[in-house]
This record gives C-alpha cells, sequence and structure tokens, in this order.
C-alpha cells in the first residue's frame, strides 16, 4: 500500500515530531524542506551557502530552488512506495510544481494532515524550543515572521486541498500520544493503516 501525504501546521504545530511518528508506522520516509536546508548549511555546502541567511530571516527560500530539491528527494528510491511531506508546499505556487511533478508519474497525494494549533500556543512552544535547541532562525523576529508567512501564504493553501477532499483536521493540542491517535484515526478512515509488524 502506499500513502503519499502531507503534513500541515505552523511553525510550533508539532508536525515535526508527529510527521516522524507517522512516517515511522507506515514504513515511509519523512521529506522534510527545512530539514533538507538546516543539514546543507551544517554541511556547507553551495545550497547551503545561498540559502542561510534566507532561513535566518525566516523569510521562504525561492519557489524554483525548493521545488527542485523536492522533485529531486521524490525521485529517488526509498520514495516511490509513498512519503510524507513536511514543510512543503509553503504556497500556492509549490502547490502547483508538486501538482505538476506527481501527475506526472500518474500519482497524487492521498491525504494532508493539517494540525490545528492557536496562534498563542504556536509563539509559546517556538520560544520553548528557542531555548532548548537553539536553532538560529528561532530569534523572536524569525519566529513572528515564519508565523506570519504561514498565515498569508501557507493557511490558504489547505483550501486547494479542501476542494479535493482530502483534508483531515487534527487537533493538535494535547499529548504526543493523543494526537498520534487521532492522526491514524483519520488516515484508518481513508483506509491508510499502520504496517503490522
Ligand atoms: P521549517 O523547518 O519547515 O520551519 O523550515 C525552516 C526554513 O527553511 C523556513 O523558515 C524557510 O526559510 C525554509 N523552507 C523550508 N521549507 C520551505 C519551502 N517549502 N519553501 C521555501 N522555504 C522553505
Amino acid at each position: 500500500m502506499t500513502a503519499r501525504l502531507l503534513i500541515v501546521g505552523p511553525q510550533g504545530s508539532g508536525k515535526g515530531t508527529q510527521g516522524v511518528r507517522i512516517a515511522e508506522a507506515l514504513s515511509i520516509p519523512v521529506v522534510s524542506t527545512g530539514d533538507i536546508f538546516r543539514a546543507n548549511i551544517k554541511g556547507g555546502t553551495e545550497l547551503g551557502l545561498k540559502v542561510k541567511a534566507i532561513t535566518d530571516a525566516g523569510e521562504l527560500v525561492p519557489d524554483a530552488v525548493t521545488s527542485e530539491i523536492v522533485r529531486d528527494r521524490l525521485s529517488q528510491d526509498d520514495a516511490q512506495a509513498g512519503f510524507l511531506l513536511d514543510g512543503y508546499p509553503r504556497n500556492a505556487a509549490q502547490v502547483g510544481h508538486l501538482d505538476e511533478f506527481l501527475a506526472g508519474r500518474g500519482e497524487k497525494l492521498d491525504a494532508v494532515i493539517l494540525l490545528d494549533v492557536p496562534r498563542a500556543e504556536s509563539l509559546q512552544r517556538l520560544t520553548l524550543r528557542a531555548e532548548q535547541e537553539g536553532r538560529s532562525d528561532d530569534t523572536e523576529e524569525a519566529i513572528a515572521k515564519r508565523l506570519d508567512i504561514y498565515e498569508s501564504e501557507t493557511a490558504p493553501i489547505i483550501d486547494l486541498y479542501e476542494d479535493r477532499g482530502i483534508v483531515d483536521r487534527i487537533d493538535g493540542v494535547g499529548s504526543l500520544d493523543e494526537i498520534t491517535a487521532r492522526i491514524f484515526a483519520a488516515l484508518e478512515a481513508r483506509g491508510i493503516a499502520r504496517v503490522s509488524a
């Protein structure tokens, strides 16, 4: 069984953590553009040098750059039987790029998991993460910028997917296990079930 999934939610919604849990249970890779950019920055690659200032400011990396990276990643062997996208697409242009790429392979997204968390709670969690992890884009200014971009550019893409009937809106407030269970209940209702051990 294949599962082509996208997890969306404001920064600080816990989508990274939940994404890893879901992907592991379904035996599919997580494709996180944020992680790819951070790995490149850390490794000092050409891409990393290009995107460091942009990500530090909480701005979006140009769509063409980001979409090419995702196409490359999704073309690898381990992503043929499914994947979970985290952090991409983040605006309408990227939705178009992804649609085009998947359509070219006769594929489409099966479900979009939307983690619903109020802005005040996201801000609080991000501030805590900034203290604990020291990410260079977790400054107060960059955090506010990222949440603004989420609200103005990313939240509207949910409507595009709502029209396709593939959005599962999940209450993202609660314990990690509670939230994971809510996500699985929604996926199972779509016939996407955990791989039993
Ligand atoms: P994230 O870990 O998803 O919050 O991503 C960290 C940073 O990487 C973002 O603030 C952006 O600068 C950049 N980034 C990640 N995903 C994308 C995307 N889909 N489009 C543009 N920039 C992105």
